[in-house]
This record gives structure tokens, sequence and C-alpha cells, in this order.
């Protein structure tokens, strides 16, 4: 039985390991991600002329759009 006791101990250790990684990484990405966001970066809508942060807008080939249905309109 020892065995066994030493495989549950070393899962347990694994598990605290990869829970403390995944929120070491998820900090980090949220640290990387404020700087590039810009708040007054507006992007114009190619099929209503509407503009719209760039985070938000629907990019294709170097257009944007403000929503999925009018990307696909303008095909
Ligand atoms: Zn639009």
């Amino acid at each position: 039985m020892f065995g066994i006791r030493i495989l549950i101990y070393l899962l347990g250790i694994a598990l605290v390991i990869w829970i403390l990684l995944r929120l070491a990484r998820g900090q980090r990405q949220r640290v990387e991600k404020k700087p590039t966001r810009q708040v007054n970066d507006m992007v114009r809508c190619e099929h209503c002329g509407t503009f719209v942060p760039r985070h938000e807008a629907i990019s294709e080939d170097e257009h944007y759009y403000c929503c999925n249905q009018h990307r696909d309109e303008d095909r």
C-alpha cells in the first residue's frame, strides 16, 4: 500500500503545481493585454460608415465592419 500512497501524494503535488502555473499564466496575460488596448482607436465600417472601436470591429482583408451581418453583406 506504500506505493499507492506515494502516487496519490505525487498527484496532489502535481495538481497544486498545475493550478499555480495556470493562475500565474492568467495573471501575466491580463497584465500584457492592458497596454495594447487603445480606447480611442476607431475604425469605420465599410458597409454603413459607423465608427466602432478597433477591438470590437470585425476585420477582413484590411476592411473593418461593425458587425458580422455587414461583413457578410459586403462580400
Ligand atoms: Zn456596419
